[in-house]
């Protein structure tokens, strides 16, 4: 499946060596044959993938800089750092073992636009691709000094004092997935002084469990957060651009309190500045940013499109909900260790516990379900709306509708045919019946 986020499949089926360099071959001719940094996550299909990554690249003349195994931020900032005309990553980011897929990042470090995204489509669609001959192949080169140059750049962030942090000696439960997260992420930790407990920190891509940092797959994360005792656990996703937070209690804070939290303290230093998410993320940043007297600028579901507008109102911190911080004083990327980096710093000045923060933060409740996309979707999409007059609407990305202290969001689904019907309400009760009144329409035939 093509998107706006890249090339995805099931590895074998619809993700094919073909494929993969089909579309790298393409991309390298995006990238005018310059200079392409490359990286993958853990995943078992990664080092077939690669090769014919490689193969299209240096097909195509360019410059190909391989970092190895990494996480998706790391490239992100060294495209950036290295000039280079773009950067691929390797990952299905959160889906299970048997996918995986190309990313591709622009020579801003960001994701490419839907524009440059069709670009590159239609250069495999019209069979456009051309390969160079012997005088016009180009060069493979290793660098697998970035990760460590990460860390440096997390360490050496403004709102981060390492030595404060260090004075706490955090007790740390860290639950990579065995994905890309543990060649970066204990390291990470501990120079910040945290006493690292490794929970699935093997990279060998075997997801020792369903690898999305969701509440219903952190059961072992909980436990072992318990059972030793722990200050908080932390969760990334398989390429380290997602974290996830458990409490001293054991208990998963959701997804969507890992931007709140980070939003929080971000503006609790520097009130006033702008704050981008998309239009599913919990209105518990609107609360916030109000009291910081600021406001939140909302833009489509995907990194990109917050990374973009970041970028153009100038931004101080942005993200999804899904538990993807940026912080553009680094790059204009979602970067799990710009936030646990936030979330100990937070953790250290406020001298309160996790669950004490997070029951610091607007109390509201988010129900996601998905549902089949129907031939009646448009139909039913103009029904919901007539069946919600006092709503205000919002027809950024699908349909939000907006009530006094809730909303409504039905979007159709980038990657796969769904429809994805997400309520937030003050109360669960009202947000299961604002998902239930939604899914009852759509099911109209
Ligand atoms: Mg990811």
């Amino acid at each position: 499946m093509v998107g706006v986020s890249g090339v995805r499949g099931v590895v074998g089926e619809s993700l094919t060596p073909d494929v993969v360099m089909k579309y790298s071959s393409a991309f390298g001719m995006l990238c005018q044959s310059g200079k392409v940094v490359l990286g993958r996550d853990t995943r078992v299909s990664g080092e077939m993938v690669r090769a014919a990554v490689v193969c299209g690249l240096l097909s195509t003349g360019c410059e190909v800089i391989d970092l190895g195994i990494c996480a998706t931020p790391t490239v992100e900032i060294a495209v950036r750092e290295l000039k280079a005309n773009g950067g691929i990553i390797i990952t299905a980011s959160h889906n299970p073992i048997q996918w995986n897929a190309l990313k591709f990042v622009g020579a801003d470090g960001i994701f490419l636009s839907e524009r440059e995204g069709r670009r590159l489509s239609d250069l495999v669609e019209k069979d456009k691709v051309k390969h160079g001959g012997w005088n016009k192949l180009g060069k493979l080169k290793f660098d697998q000094s970035w990760t460590e140059k990460h860390v440096k750049k997390v360490l050496r962030l403004s709102h981060i004092n390492v030595q404060k942090i260090k004075k706490r000696k955090f007790r740390v439960v860290l639950d990579c997935v065995n994905g890309a997260g543990c060649v970066i992420s204990p390291r990470f930790l501990r120079a910040l002084g945290c006493k690292v407990i490794e929970l699935n920190c093997k990279p060998d891509g075997n997801f020792a469990h369903d690898p999305e940092p969701i509440p219903r797959n952190l059961t072992s994360l909980c436990q072992a957060v318990k059972k030793n005792n722990a200050d908080l656990g932390f969760a990334n996703d398989p390429d380290v651009d997602r974290l996830a937070i458990v409490s001293e209690k054991g208990v998963p804070l959701g997804e969507e309190a890992t931007l709140a939290l980070a939003t929080k303290f971000v503006l609790s230093r520097k009130p006033n500045s702008k704050v981008v998410a998309n239009i599913s993320t919990s209105r518990m940043l609107d609360d916030i940013a109000k009291e910081y007297n600021t406001r939140v600028y909302r833009t489509k579901v995907g990194e990109a499109h917050v990374a973009r507008q970041l970028k153009k109102i100038r931004g101080v911190i942005g993200g999804e909900g899904n538990g993807g911080v940026i912080l553009p004083e680094l790059h204009y990327g979602r970067d799990a260790l710009v936030g646990m980096a936030l979330i100990l710093q937070y953790l250290a000045e406020s001298e309160k516990s996790a669950s004490r923060l997070f029951s610091e933060l607007p109390g509201y409740f988010m129900v996601k379900r998905k549902a089949r996309l129907t031939r009646n979707f448009e139909t039913n999409l103009v029904r919901l709306k007539r069946s919600f007059p006092r709503g205000r609407m919002n027809p950024l990305d699908g349909i939000r509708i907006d009530f006094e202290d809730s909303w409504l969001h039905i979007r159709k689904s980038n990657t796969e045919p769904l429809v994805r019907v997400i309520a937030e309400a003050k109360s669960k009760r009202e947000a299961s019946e604002l998902v239930a009144d939604g899914l009852r329409i759509l099911s109209k035939s």
